[in-house]
C-alpha cells in the first residue's frame, strides 16, 4: 500500500494556508458586517487564485487540494450570501 501524506500540504497550499487561516480568523473575530464581507471577498478571490495555481482540473495530484479550496470558496460564498439576505 502507498503511504498517505494527505496531512502534508503541497507547496502551493503550504504557502497559501497561513493566508487562509488569518482570513478565517478575521472573519470569525470581526462583528462588523462590512468587514466580514470584505474578508470573505478576499478569501474567495484567494481561493480562486490558488485553485488556478493548481493547474489542470484532471490532475490527480491536486485533487485533494482542489476539494479543500472549493470548500473554502463555498464557505466564503455562504458568508456573502448570508450578508446579502440580512440587508
Ligand atoms: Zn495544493
Amino acid at each position: 500500500m502507498e503511504s498517505q501524506d494527505r496531512t502534508i500540504p503541497c507547496p502551493i497550499c503550504q504557502r497559501a494556508n497561513p493566508f487562509f487561516d488569518s482570513l478565517n480568523r478575521q472573519i470569525n473575530q470581526t462583528r462588523a458586517v462590512t468587514d466580514k464581507v470584505y474578508f470573505a471577498r478576499k478569501l474567495l478571490a484567494k481561493a480562486e487564485d490558488v485553485l488556478e495555481e493548481h493547474g489542470q482540473a484532471g490532475d490527480p495530484a491536486g485533487k485533494a487540494c482542489r476539494a479543500v479550496l472549493n470548500l473554502r470558496k463555498q464557505a466564503a460564498e455562504l458568508i456573502l450570501k448570508a450578508q446579502k439576505l440580512a440587508d
